[in-house]
């Protein structure tokens, strides 16, 4: 059994970062200021293009990591003592009061989880811990073990009351997780933070959720390459670009948390209604948007739809771009979608 360790993880999200800026010149990236640090379980990277310089830039990086470590001291499921924690750990008995950010990234979660009919489900925590994809506890859960963690998963049991400003799980071992849009209200509060300092161009990539403030040095759109889904590819491998100003890019897939277990692959993201990993015949789905809680969201929300109901609902959903890929390599876009982004991978072709 083997899960790619963090390290890893967290090297190659750096070379893909790295990579992520196609025609950047040494001599322009002098002018910026730059930051890489692990929160969030990732690698994240902020990076200021056109605004403060030397140590007024560097504050607000300081400024900005603080924030990231703050939202991971209210948010994260995997650390003990937390907001999300200690809400988790009340399950079955007493409401707790529950912060604004708590509150408002509970209550967007909430909104996809009624969006998707419970395919996204941010009760989701008692199985993501049984399986701990992405984890050094990563292993095959037994079927009954399964069943078990699945039965405790039910949006509708989380009681978020906006007057009391509480927040309740109703059965005891419900145990919530904002793995699948935390990063993107993240990369959100940074796109305002650096905004608010005065930073007219940036680029925010937590661990591949990216946000792109602004436009590029000289006024044109920001190009962020979109990685090729297979976890054989080479990182730095693109599938196509997605141009624009001012935009988040974010992208779901199978390829980067997974388990391998009796020659079968496992990937993190799970149905609520199986209790295993998302099989539909999906292995990414992108969104390019201008609000990244929202992307970070409905990424993972389109892919546990799957290609037609997902397409249909984010038909609804004003503008956004969509690009699906699916295992026999073929891709899918929105009508938003063929406005913004290149297919360049051969290995690829474009669906009709
Ligand atoms: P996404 O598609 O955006 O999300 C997938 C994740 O969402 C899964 O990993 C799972 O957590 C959850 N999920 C799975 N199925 C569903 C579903 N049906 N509905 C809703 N949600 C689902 N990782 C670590 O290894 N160690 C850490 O300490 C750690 N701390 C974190 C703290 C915070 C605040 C956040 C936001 C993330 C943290 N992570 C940590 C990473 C986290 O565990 C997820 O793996 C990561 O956020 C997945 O992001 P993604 O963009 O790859 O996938
Ligand atoms: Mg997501």
């Amino acid at each position: 059994m083997t899960t790619p360790t963090r390290r890893g993880a967290a090297f190659g999200a750096l070379l893909a970062f790295l990579s992520l800026f196609l025609g950047c010149s040494s001599s322009r990236a002098s002018a910026e200021t730059s930051r890489t640090d692990f929160v969030l379980g990732t690698l994240c990277t902020v990076r200021i293009v056109e605004g403060p310089k030397g140590a007024k830039a560097e504050k607000l990086l300081d400024g900005a990591f603080a924030r990231l470590r703050a939202i991971e001291e209210r948010l994260s499921a995997n650390k003990e003592g937390t907001e999300l924690a200690r809400i988790n750990e009340a399950a079955g008995r007493a409401a707790l009061p529950a912060s604004d950010e708590l509150r408002l990234v509970l209550g967007k979660a909430l909104e996809y989880a009624r969006l998707s009919g419970g395919a996204f489900d941010p009760s989701i925590g008692p199985l993501v811990k049984l399986w701990g994809i992405g984890s050094d506890a990563a292993r095959l859960p037994a079927r009954s073990e399964i069943e078990a963690a699945r039965r405790l998963i039910d949006w509708r049991a989380v009681e978020l009351d906006e007057a009391a400003k509480t927040v309740r799980l109703a059965r005891p071992g419900m145990r919530l997780d904002l793995g699948a849009i935390a990063k993107g209200y993240a990369a959100d509060e940074l796109k305002r933070l650096l905004a608010a300092g005065g930073v007219k161009a940036a680029i925010v990539d937590l661990g591949g959720n990216v946000y792109a403030l602004g436009a590029k040095r000289g006024g044109g759109n920001w190009r962020i390459g979109v990685q090729v889904p297979d976890p054989q590819a080479g990182r730095g491998e693109y599938l196509g670009i997605v141009e624009g100003l001012d935009m988040t890019v974010v992208t779901s897939g199978v390829y980067e948390r997974f388990l391998e277990a009796g020659g079968k692959r496992y990937h993190h993201i799970l149905d609520p209604a199986t209790g295993y990993p998302v099989e539909n015949g999906l292995v990414s789905v992108t969104i390019a948007t201008g609000s990244s809680i929202d992307a970070d969201a409905l990424s993972t929300t389109l892919f546990t739809m799957g290609r037609e109901r997902g397409m249909a609902l984010a038909a609804k959903l004003p503008g956004l771009s969509v690009v699906m890929v699916d295992a026999a390599g073929k891709v899918y876009l929105s009508p938003g979608a063929s406005k913004v982004f290149t297919l360049t991978s051969a290995a690829y072709t474009l669906a009709d």
